[in-house]
């Protein structure tokens, strides 16, 4: 089987969390926690960073620190995975969902710069912006920045799945995820990095319980059980080390696809990015002109043993956001219809893609 994203475990994690165990540093303090986040700080270019169980704690956290309260509105990208909007829920407030851009599938900074001109800011009590670097791609960042410093926005970055591609740099807030399909993985884990002191203390604070005395149990706000344990930052640190090397496999790969890919009719490949790390790499099928539609594929392929996956259903079409305020949309449709993820480990050899490839080629009218 070609599985479409699995775990590259070829570095010193064994070493490192045997490390561990031999010391019994296993649970949520520890130097791996300290030197994993100091690693993460460093690459995305920020003071602080606190770990986390995943990244889906690391968003609630990071939403509450920059101090989203009930009944705010967070303008959110709606072709992602569930997460973001599912954290912004658990923190009380709305999200607005913001439709892909046509150009670089990523949240449409146009709609948003609409939406925020035409006054709704106050009705949507919008505080926040929460993009989401989808497939690896960094979100056109600058141009978020000029309008949340006009309109006088949060920015929270869900960078979950480009790390060691130039993100969580410019935002206020960013996450990362560990998990185990995503660029580097700690089996499940997450990040929070930050230039904001006090943003990051009280990120600490809040994944600790909200303990507020080192020996004595007394905790001063609702807190939660969400710090990373010692074990997965070993294999964090592990798996950082060879960051680089994955990134620069997974962005031949996705060279190599597009270069394959390009010439077969109906076949669209994504967006190129030259400093994205390509986290899953992703085509269209127009039905029409390829002659099968995009789940038709997904089946050809499995019947070979390749496992392709369809983007994200639009978040305004999941059954939890179906009274969520939506702009646009339509783009997040189309990509979600006709968009398949083919496999795209680190592990992919070469007479896999091929093989890929070939199946995509044969299937083709
Ligand atoms: C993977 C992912 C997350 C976080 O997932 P966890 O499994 O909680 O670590 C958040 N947002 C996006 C866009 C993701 O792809």
């Amino acid at each position: 089987m070609i599985p479409l994203s699995v775990p590259e475990i070829r570095g010193q994690e064994w070493e490192y969390i045997k490390d561990c165990l031999d010391t019994g540093w296993v649970s949520s303090v520890g130097s791996y926690v300290t030197r994993f986040e100091r690693e993460c700080a460093a690459r995305a270019g920020r003071k602080y960073a606190v770990a986390t169980v995943n990244g889906t704690a690391a968003l609630h956290i990071a939403l509450l620190v920059a101090g989203i309260q009930p009944g705010d509105g967070v303008l959110v990208s709606d072709l992602t995975f569930i997460a973001p909007a599912n954290a912004i829920r658990y923190a009380g407030a709305n999200p607005v969902l913001v439709d892909a851009a046509p150009h670089d599938w990523q949240i449409d900074v146009n709609r948003i710069r609409d939406f925020l001109r035409r006054g709704e800011r106050e009705r949507h009590k919008i505080k926040a912006i929460l993009p989401v670097d989808i497939l690896g791609h960094p979100v056109d960042m600058p141009a978020l920045i000029e309008l949340a410093r006009e309109f006088d926005l949060i920015v929270i970055e869900d960078a979950s799945e480009a790390l060691g591609a130039p993100v969580g740099r410019l935002s206020d807030i960013a996450c990362f995820s560990f998990n185990g399909n995503k660029i580097i993985t700690t089996g499940g884990g997450g990040m929070i990095v930050t230039d904001r002191e006090d943003w990051a203390e009280h990120a600490r604070h809040l994944t600790t319980q909200a303990k507020s005395d080192a020996i004595e149990y007394v905790h001063d706000e609702i807190g939660f059980n969400y710090r990373m344990t010692n074990v997965a930052a070993a294999m964090g640190c592990a798996q950082m080390e060879m960051l680089d090397e994955f990134l620069a496999i997974k962005r031949a790969n996705a060279a190599t696809y597009t270069k394959a890919l390009n010439g077969i009719p109906g076949i669209t490949t994504m967006p190129a990015s030259p400093c994205s790390s390509y986290w899953l790499y992703t085509i269209l099928i127009d039905e029409n002109e390829y002659g099968m539609s995009s789940r038709d594929l997904l089946a050809n392929l499995a019947d070979t043993d390749i496992q392709a996956r369809p983007l994200w259903q639009p978040i305004h079409k999941s059954i939890p956001y179906r009274d969520a305020h939506v702009l646009g949309g339509q783009v997040a449709e189309r990509l979600y219809r006709d968009a398949l993820s083919l496999p795209s480990s680190v592990g992919l050899k070469p007479d896999e893609l091929s093989q890929v490839v070939e199946v995509i080629a044969r299937a083709c009218r």
